[in-house]
């Protein structure tokens, strides 16, 4: 199962930031919209980083109130896993647990095409199961 059929499900929107946003205004979009993260991208919409409420919490935790004016630019993670849309949700989720990080932009030809968090392929892979355990109850009751 690739993560190109999560997507066609949930929508290819990307919630993107500029780089000189602050780190109070990103956290503004973050409670506004429900989601934990946002991709930082230039104007032309080309990926430069990603923040998280995580780097929120850690950039207040260092730095205290004062963190909340500061760039997003100064706290974003710049290495940024990507995947495209033909990778498996399995592998993406393998991505997620092992680098400790619970949202993954998807790309096409360079170009941001959707993000996948966590909380989506849980609940896709949910679903999956729950179907496949209706099918194979139907069958054995057909036998
Ligand atoms: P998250 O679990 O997504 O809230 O993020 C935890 C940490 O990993 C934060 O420092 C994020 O900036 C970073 N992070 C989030 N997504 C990615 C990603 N796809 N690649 C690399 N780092 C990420």
């Amino acid at each position: 199962m690739t993560v190109a059929r999560i997507l066609a499900t949930k929508g290819r929107e990307v919630l993107t930031a500029q780089p000189h946003r602050t780190l109070k205004e990103v956290a503004e979009i973050l409670a506004a919209r429900g989601v934990g993260a946002v991709v930082i991208a230039d104007v032309q919409g080309s990926l430069l980083g990603i923040l998280s409420e995580r780097d929120i919490v850690r950039a207040v935790a260092q730095r205290g109130a004062k963190a909340l004016d500061d760039a997003a630019s100064m706290h974003m993670t710049t290495q940024v896993f990507t995947a495209t849309e033909d990778a498996t949700v399995l592998e993406t989720v393998e991505k997620m647990t092992s680098g400790r990080f619970r949202h993954v932009p998807i790309m096409k030809n360079g170009r941001l095409a959707g993000i996948i968090s966590i909380g989506d392929a849980v609940k896709f892979r949910l679903a999956e199961m729950e179907n496949e355990h209706s099918a194979m109850r139907e069958y054995i009751a057909s036998v």
